[in-house]
């Protein structure tokens, strides 16, 4: 750790605890304990309420407390002889704290990795992990096409070059203990603890950077100071990868770490090979499948620098460093970097945040930038790096509207889309077609009733998943068999309404029946390993049609395909969400940039209703930058984020009327504090019962992010007084993403 902290040497101690109360308690320092040896950022166990103990943290120190002595009760035990964190993190959590309205005690254990949570001491564990030999290597090539367990265990280790422990296996693969059993007999794994050495990992080839890149890489190293704010723009493909990594280079040659966050389904085994061999250095990779040994490991030798690159997701950016030198945010427009739940925070806003209190570059990488990032652009608070070269294997496909008015269907598809699928088929090149819905339909109808079948504690109707006879709430996952029929009229006659990826599958079964069809969404990939072997189906061509989600928009790229259907562009045109737009753009051309090669770029088909929509338009006829110009002025207009800062007061109760109430009070509270701010609502939530709960809204809109602030800062203190507060639930989300 770079800073010590201050000894305390005070009477009373502050201490954050893990519980929704905006302060610190004190306690007194123990009779027994020196001291000298209680230091801000150790954690102490503390009596908290009736006779239970509570783990907390040292934040504080003075001589005198509000509370009277006689009350004050000493802490129970020390739990660190350090602290487990540097006055600079402290600060940033603080700093977070007020920023989101979030109370620092449960903050600070929210971040925490859970073994030091539950108290456990901040020492890394050892580990076994499972390495391919020398021997291996050399006979690897030898074994079995039939041993196929075998062959993919090795492949797997092969990649990891500092091993593979139980928990990475369990992540990737089924079934690994009988062919490691026997890989071990032949002497072709061994087994090493993991921390009786630290091996640094990869052979640090290089690749030859184009010019453009090589400017980007001179950019970020030659901008020490306040401008080092960066946007590396390029198209998928481009060779943003390749940037980070040189980037990453020079970090780690001035003894400095650099983090690297990549979104949610972006962390894929290919992404963190990559890393593995193309850089000569201890990297932890932060992912939820790690075990509470292995996190705490991570964050420990990120802490201590032990480890020069830190790959993550979200919560990554949470972890104590011991030099930061370098922040990268892939994909940066992607949602998953904005926690939805308890702390509502911002990954990417924090990386830029710890970028800039250590006086670091921040690197935001992206074909679709955030339109708040193009704005840091526009007001010059961000400096752009296009990357407008194509490195090797990039291209743009040729954008073509079908306009789906009138038009006879053949199950959601167009003819002029299944006219071109016809075509490509027969050139034996590959189809995608993005369908951002799983499932079978969203909606089952009784054709001679009119009913629906509704998830009662949502309000929403149920989504019909044939396959596994399942009628499923995609709101809050509840479910049930699906019905023969009508439950009110007994009719058997149901009807499906509207399509999934399943529905859509089988209509192009019957249209194409000899094409072989293949679905990824998170029902067909759930079982593990299941993602990469279809990967592996699609790259070796054993698949003519993929219909996918989502889940294909990121870290894959497919040069087989040459027709990408975007088969409904519809929803992010009308939408009650102010960035209904801005995602489906992004969708678009992030599921694109999945196809194509550097001479046949292919061809991007997509269906709608609307196809004079200016945005629409816009987004086949120029580009990206051109779409968000348009979008960037309408939000201008409406003055809508980036134009103006919000805060979105969420309130649910079982009960009805109560949300409603409490609203009105934590509306009435703003009155006499209300210049500089707009305050809309009370009104619904776009899902306004959600598991049983009814859920209402208050929006406090600013133009100014300091006034915001300070009428927030009151105001949640107020809130927390409100007696109506105590029978609901509520929640304070600062910059919200989704309004639902
Ligand atoms: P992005 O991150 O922008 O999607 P990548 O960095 O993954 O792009 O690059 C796409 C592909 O092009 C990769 O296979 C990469 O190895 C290759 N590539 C990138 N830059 C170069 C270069 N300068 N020379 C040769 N190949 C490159
Ligand atoms: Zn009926
Ligand atoms: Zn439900």
């Amino acid at each position: 750790m770079t800073r010590q902290s201050p000894k305390v040497a005070a009477a009373i101690l502050h201490i954050a605890l893990p519980v929704p109360v905006r302060r610190h308690f004190d306690y007194l320092t123990p009779h027994r304990q020196s001291e000298a040896t209680l230091q801000v950022g150790m954690r102490v166990r503390v009596p908290f309420g009736r006779q239970k103990q509570c783990i907390g943290m040292i934040i504080g120190q003075s001589n005198t407390s509000l509370v009277s002595s006689d009350k004050l009760k000493p802490i129970a035990a020390v739990l660190d002889q350090q602290p487990l964190f540097d006055l600079e993190h402290l600060k940033l959590l603080r700093w977070a704290s007020d920023y989101y309205h979030y109370p620092l005690g449960e903050l600070i254990f929210s971040t925490l990795p859970g073994l030091l949570k539950q108290g456990k001491p901040a020492i890394r564990s050892t580990y076994t992990v499972w390495k391919l030999t020398a021997r291996a290597h050399d006979e690897k090539n030898s074994l079995s096409a039939r041993a196929f367990k075998q062959q993919r265990l090795v492949k797997l280790l092969a990649e990891a070059h500092s091993g593979l422990s139980e928990q990475q296996l369990n992540l990737v693969i089924d079934d690994w203990r009988a062919p490691l059993k026997t890989l071990i007999t032949k002497g072709w794994v061994e087994r090493n603890e993991s921390t009786t050495e630290i091996p640094a990992s990869g052979n640090s080839q290089t690749i030859q950077l184009n010019p453009e890149q090589h400017h980007a890489v001179e950019v970020i190293r030659n901008n020490p100071g306040m401008n080092n704010r960066f946007l590396l723009d390029g198209i998928t493909g481009s060779g943003k990868t390749e940037v980070y990594l040189e980037a990453i280079r020079e970090t780690l040659k001035q003894g400095n770490q650099a983090v690297i966050l990549v979104p949610e389904i972006g962390l894929t085994p290919q992404l963190i090979a990559r890393f593995q061999q193309r850089i000569h250095a201890r990297m932890v990779v932060l992912h939820s499948g790690l075990s509470d040994g292995e996190r705490l490991d991570a964050w420990i030798e990120a802490r201590d620098g032990i480890a020069n690159i830190i790959l993550g997701t979200r919560s990554a950016i949470w972890t104590p460093l011991h030099k930061p030198g370098l922040f990268i945010i892939d994909e940066e427009h992607d949602a998953s970097y904005k926690q939805q739940e308890s702390f509502r925070y911002s990954a990417r806003d924090i990386a830029i945040l710890r970028a800039n209190n250590a006086g670091v570059p921040v690197v935001l990488g992206s074909a679709t930038p955030s339109l708040e990032t193009l704005h840091s652009v526009n007001i010059e608070r961000m400096q752009r790096i296009p990357l407008l070269q194509r490195a090797e294997k990039a291209t743009i496909p040729e954008f073509r509207i079908v306009d789906m008015r009138g038009q006879k269907l053949t199950g959601a598809l167009s003819e002029k889309l299944i006219n071109g699928i016809s075509k490509v088929l027969g050139e034996n090149k590959q189809v995608l077609l993005y369908l951002n819905r799983r499932g079978y339909s969203p909606v089952l109808m009784c054709h001679s009733c009119g009913w629906i079948g509704k998830c009662n504690r949502c309000d929403i109707a149920y989504t019909v998943h044939k396959l596994d006879h399942t009628f499923i709430c995609h709101h809050c996952g509840t479910g049930q068999k699906l019905p023969g029929h009508c439950p009110d009229c007994n009719d058997s006659n149901l009807v499906n309404i509207g399509y999934g990826t399943e529905r859509l599958t089988e209509v192009l079964r019957d249209i194409f029946p000899t094409a072989r069809i293949l679905r990824i969404d998170r029902d067909s990939t759930r079982r593990k390993g299941t993602m990469e072997k279809y990967l592996d189906s699609i790259h070796a061509g054993e698949v003519d049609i993929l219909v996918g989600t989502q889940m294909l928009s990121k870290g894959h790229h497919f040069p087989g395909i040459t027709l990408v259907g975007i088969i409904d562009a519809d929803q992010g045109l009308y939408s009650s969400d102010f960035r209904a737009a801005e995602r489906m753009a992004q969708a678009i051309i992030q599921v694109s940039g999945r196809a194509g090669r550097a001479n046949d770029a292919g061809t991007v088909m997509i269906q709608t209703h609307f196809p004079e929509h200016p945005l629409l338009t816009a987004l086949v006829n120029h580009d990206y930058n051109t779409f968000a110009r348009m979008l960037l002025e309408e939000r201008k207009s409406t003055n809508l984020p980036p134009y103006s800062c919000l805060a979105l007061l969420r309130a649910e109760a079982f009960e009805q009327k109560l949300p409603m109430v409490f609203l009105n009070q934590a509306r009435a509270l703003l009155s006499d504090n209300n210049s500089g701010i707009e305050v809309f609502g009370p009104f619904p939530a776009p899902v306004e019962k959600r598991s049983g709960k009814y859920r209402y809204q208050l929006l406090v809109q600013s133009n100014n992010r300091l006034i915001l602030q300070k009428v927030l800062l009151d105001w949640s203190r107020k809130l927390d007084d409100l007696k109506e507060g105590k029978k609901i639930r509520w929640s304070l989300d600062v910059d919200p993403q989704e309004m639902l």
